[in-house]
């Protein structure tokens, strides 16, 4: 299948590791120009020249923190400015804090809020000018299978990015006259780093080896095992593309079939 990405541009939020580098991988594989952020420069800068080698592609790398307004608005401006204009904007940041309600404290939802829902919010009032602009495009946010079925010890998650669904599926309504679609990806356990971390630290927290913990948690997955991060990426990438012209306001589960109601 052709998914017509070549010449695109996109911005890949988050994508110095994990679910943010596969998108931008999978973008960049189809022949798109692609943007990346993380606040660390370094692995940034390694993860760029990546990409670049194993695609050949153009790739910008742009330190920002998805949850502080001004690099976001820089963020944008410095790959409109490098790469002539913007077509696919994939928002994504790193995960909340974890805990119950009584472990929570308000600035701790404060800082979900801006991490998770208004870096969302400010990415979309940069980008949607610049898409407007193109005459289209396309709006992929990363959220969780948490959206679909909340995780236990997860409130902050669970709360905050419900409402980066009540946000996405809104705008999907307002822009589908400009052909700029929007939509939703739900992850659930894919093998990341932040996963690996999970692992080791739920094996020290009970005293067992890693597989241990990984057998109990794929035990939910009917595909029985994790999710890899290309098969993540290879679904952004569709999204983002020709080929998915009449999907938007939805939410795509990438989640081995572990979310157990119907939608
Ligand atoms: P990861 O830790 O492997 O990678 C996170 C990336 O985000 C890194 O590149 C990091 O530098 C960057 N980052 C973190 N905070 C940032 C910020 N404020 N500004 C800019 N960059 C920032 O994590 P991952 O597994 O790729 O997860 C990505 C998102 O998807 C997280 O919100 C996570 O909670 C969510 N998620 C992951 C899974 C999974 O199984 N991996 C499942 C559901 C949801």
């Amino acid at each position: 299948m052709d998914l017509s990405l070549s010449g695109k541009v996109a911005i890949v939020c988050a994508a110095s590791k994990g679910l943010g580098r596969a998108a931008a991988l999978a973008l960049a594989r189809e022949g798109a120009k692609v943007a990346i952020c993380a606040r660390g420069p370094d692995t940034l800068a390694r993860t760029a020249e990546e990409i670049r080698q194993a695609t050949g592609a153009e790739v910008l790398p742009v330190v920002a923190d998805v949850s502080v307004r001004e690099d976001v608005a820089r963020l944008v401006t410095e790959t409109v400015r490098h790469f002539g204009g913007l077509d696919i904007l994939v928002t994504n940041a790193g995960g909340p804090k974890s805990g119950p309600f009584s472990s929570l404290s308000e600035e701790d939802w404060r800082e979900a809020v801006d991490q998770l829902l208004l870096s969302a919010v400010r990415l979309c009032a940069e980008a949607v000018p610049h898409l407007k602009r193109r005459g289209g495009g396309r709006i992929i946010h990363v959220t969780s299978v948490a959206v679909k079925q909340p995780v236990d010890n997860l409130m902050l998650s669970n709360a905050v990015r419900a409402a980066v669904v009540g946000f996405a599926k809104t705008l999907a309504n307002e822009l589908a006259a400009d052909h700029i679609l929007v939509n939703c990806v739900a992850p659930g356990y894919t093998r990341t780093d932040r996963v690996r971390e999970l692992l080791q630290a739920g094996a020290r927290r009970e005293g067992v080896d890693e597989a241990a913990i990984e057998r109990r948690l794929v035990a939910g997955i009917p595909l029985g095992r994790m999710g890899e991060p290309d098969e993540f990426g290879a679904v952004v990438a569709f999204l983002a593309s020709a080929r998915a012209s009449f999907i938007t306001g939805s939410v795509i589960a990438i989640d081995g079939g572990s979310v157990k109601g119907l939608l």
